[in-house]
């Protein structure tokens, strides 16, 4: 009988304890269900010893594979490594952690099998998250909402199942910065939701601080939004008219009523507003640009120091997708 498979894309940085548990908790779930799975970790150049436990785990089960990137590339690369070597009808992205709860991976499965194309995982409530976390992923959903056109489930993280097709279309998606959470979205399919509670971390720390998430949600905006470098045309276009007007005013006074030379307060107060707004229009610009030519380099998303367990075809097939 044909059976259908699951790949699993777990991307680890620095995970030594997080690993083990991880199997053990999945191991049970995978085993209950009537698919054949494989576990894709990718190692994201971890500096602890992520790699031999990886490998101490392939050597206890085939299902384990590994890919390891020749450094550190962030999250969004990594699973990116993990799309495109993954061989499965479906693929689920988790963190390795825990805090994507696998019991849900039996939810995912039915709903696929009702026919849906793609099954994301909400977060009820995010109690496990800092309060600052849950402050400002609040605010960047509803900002991101609204400028780039309602697009994001709120609360939606990566932990998801999509179908080939999904998964095809994901990577057939070449851009370099990588807001995975927004490439997902634009792809569309047919989606479900399935809620759930996100625990705490199960071991290890978060990688993420405040200057992370903020160079995060900035990719998330200008990959998705020009609206950033529109706003300074209509700002450019209001200061321009109420420069005119007061120009003319001034042509008429003086032709009235003659030159007066004092003026220093205005001329520093027009000098000074005027300076800012360009040099913030031409930040936004250069915010662009940069991403601009992040693309325009071409360079592949991640690079593959080596694979343990794909055959020999998969990991040719590989070095092309990552280009
Ligand atoms: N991760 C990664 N590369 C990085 C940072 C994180 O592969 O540069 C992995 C990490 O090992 C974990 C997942 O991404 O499996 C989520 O990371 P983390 O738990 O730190 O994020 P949080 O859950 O706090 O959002
Ligand atoms: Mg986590």
């Amino acid at each position: 009988m044909f059976v259908q498979s699951v790949s699993l894309i777990i991307p680890c940085y620095n995970e030594e304890e997080s690993i083990p548990l991880f199997l053990e908790t999945i191991r049970p779930i995978a085993d209950r269900e009537p698919y054949r799975f494989e576990f894709i970790f990718i190692n994201d150049g971890s500096s602890d010893a992520t790699p031999e436990v990886l490998r101490a785990e392939h050597a206890k089960d085939r299902r384990v594979k590994i890919i390891n990137l020749s450094r550190n590339f962030g999250k969004e690369h990594a699973m990116a490594a993990g799309f495109h070597a993954a061989s499965g009808d479906a693929v689920i992205p988790m963190d390795v952690d825990l805090q994507d709860p696998p019991e849900l991976i039996s939810s995912f499965l039915r709903r696929w099998e009702e026919g849906y194309d793609v099954v994301i995982g909400v977060r009820r409530k995010r109690t496990a998250d800092t309060c600052f976390k849950r402050l400002s992923a609040g605010l960047f959903y509803r900002f991101f909402n609204h400028l780039c056109g309602k697009r994001l489930v709120p609360n939606a993280g990566d932990y998801r199942l999509m179908n080939r097709a999904a998964l095809d279309a994901l990577n057939s998606l070449p851009e370099r910065v990588r807001f995975t959470k927004g490439l997902y979205a634009w792809t569309g399919f047919h989606q479900a939701t399935v809620e759930y509670d996100r625990p705490s971390r199960a071991a290890g720390n978060t990688k993420w601080n405040a200057w992370k998430l903020w160079n995060f949600a900035l990719d998330g905006f200008t990959s998705f939004s020009t609206l950033p470098l529109r706003i300074w045309s209509y700002l450019g276009f209001a200061v321009a008219v109420l420069g005119f007007l007061y120009a003319a005013f001034l042509i008429v006074r003086t032709l009235f009523w003659g030159v007066d030379v004092p003026g220093y307060a205005s001329m520093m107060v027009v000098m000074l507003v005027l300076g800012g707004l360009i040099l913030i229009s031409l930040g936004v610009s250069g915010e662009y640009i940069g991403r601009i030519f992040e693309e325009t380099k071409g360079r592949p998303l991640y690079i593959v120091r080596d694979t343990v367990g794909f055959e020999a075809h998969e990991t040719a097939g590989r070095a092309d997708a990552a280009r």
